[in-house]
């Protein structure tokens, strides 16, 4: 596919969820991508946030192109933490320690990046807050200042589409208990999926560029 033929497919996914046209937002994940690619790819189609999920890929692309919007989607260790100063987006928060990490180098930075937090996703050994955890979690990390605007998922991998979906509905029905308002979840393969569930943010990579 390429970016025309992804953000045509999620606009008929809206309607066939029967969504608002334009209420999922593609962010093309465009790491391992050079700039010269993204220029050429992405984009021409319109102003869509960029998301990387390693440090020194995410800073060197952000320094050359500070005017658009980056996210981070990668797991976050601590000598990470300071590349994210161009970063609008965190959607992987997973551990209180992070965000407050965050918080204390964004007092250098005069900006701060908003957060989403990982729920987990059921898969053994895999990232993410158990769902138990969430309301204690959320309130650590909103008493650091930051904003926390949501939620974000990945379905566990070769999972039956029964199975992605229950994950993905799971998790928008704990970001509306909790009062959260977006929801990052679906990828090249499973984004349909996400968007009947009611994702906002759909991650896709490998589609953009094939
Ligand atoms: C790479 C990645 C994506 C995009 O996956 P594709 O299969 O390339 O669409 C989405 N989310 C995260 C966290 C990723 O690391």
């Amino acid at each position: 596919m390429s970016v025309p033929a992804v953000l045509e497919d999620l606009r008929a996914q809206e309607r066939a969820a029967g969504r608002a046209p334009g209420s999922v937002q593609l962010v093309a994940v465009t790491k391992g991508h050079d700039l010269a690619e993204i220029e050429a790819k992405v984009l021409p189609y319109g102003p869509l946030p960029l998301a990387e999920n390693r440090g020194q890929e995410l800073r060197d692309k952000a320094a050359a192109r500070p005017d658009l919007e980056w996210h981070f989607i990668g797991p976050l260790q601590r000598n990470k933490i300071k590349y994210l100063k161009p970063v609008r987006l965190v959607h992987a928060i997973e551990e209180v320690w992070q965000a407050e990490a965050i918080a204390q180098a964004a007092h250098g930075w005069g900006q701060a990046p908003d957060l989403l937090l990982q729920v987990h996703n059921g898969e053994v050994q895999k990232h993410g807050i158990a769902g138990a955890d969430l309301p204690r979690v959320l309130a650590a990390v909103r008493a650091t200042g930051l904003t926390v605007r949501g939620l974000m998922v990945m379905a566990p991998q070769d999972a039956p589409d029964a199975q992605v979906l229950q994950v993905f509905t799971d998790t928008a029905r704990r970001a509306h208990d909790l009062g959260l308002s977006e929801l990052s979840m679906g990828m090249s393969g499973d984004y349909p999926l996400a968007v009947q569930a009611g994702a906002t943010l759909v991650r896709v990579g490998r589609s953009l560029f094939q």
